[in-house]
């Protein structure tokens, strides 16, 4: 009988115990850091003055007919391209979007360690900025594989990831249906490290 209830007895502490394991993981993943950046851009973007975001004048000096003010997509965009402070990876097929290559050269200027990968086609097409980049001082690379280099995400420091649908260009900003998703969540942010370190050596 005595055998029989040490059994119980040990079977319902080891039944405790994993729920209590359990319980554990479940809160230590819902313990992320304070703060943890996720957003969701959608386009097209309503076609505003970004002026004031290349600016250091705290008011916006600029006087064309655009609206100036409100926050959009790209203005969003470009906040977070520019928030780099380390370094600027980017992986996009297609580059010609004026504003986001005065974005991406603001922050070279500033000192950060930026990184272009593109696809070969595209770049030798008319208005694309690679060359510009490039001018510049810019790293940028031209994918040489026979199929496209489709990619379209950037990675700030290291830490924030941009990905979606857009393509760096003015129809991808004003025209199209496009989708960017911004996030700092290491699960999802690591593969894309790898994935940026694998296509440029
Ligand atoms: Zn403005
Ligand atoms: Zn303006």
């Amino acid at each position: 009988m005595s055998v029989l209830w040490t059994a119980r007895a040990l079977c319902l502490g080891a039944v405790a115990l994993s729920l209590v394991a359990e319980l554990l993981v479940r809160l230590l993943r819902r313990l992320r850091p304070a703060g943890t950046l996720n957003e969701v851009l959608f386009f097209p973007s309503e076609v505003v003055c970004v002026q004031h975001l290349f600016s250091s004048l705290p008011a916006c000096p600029c006087i064309c007919p655009l609206r100036h003010g409100p926050e959009t997509s790209l203005s969003r965009l470009l906040r977070h391209v520019m928030s780099a402070s380390s370094s600027l990876d980017l992986c996009i097929f297609a580059f010609s979007n004026a504003n986001l290559c005065r974005a991406v050269l603001a922050v070279h200027a500033k000192g950060v360690t930026v990184r272009v990968l593109t696809d070969k086609d595209y770049a030798a097409i008319t208005g694309s900025q690679i060359g510009v980049l490039r001018k510049a001082g810019i790293c940028a690379r031209c994918d040489s594989s026979s199929v496209h280099m489709h990619h379209k995400f950037a990675l700030v420091d290291g830490r924030l990831l941009l990905t979606g649908s857009l393509n760096w260009t003015l129809t991808g900003v004003q025209s199209n249906m496009e989708n960017v998703l911004v996030t700092e969540e290491p699960d999802l942010v690591r593969p894309f490290v790898e994935e940026f370190h694998r296509l440029w050596e």
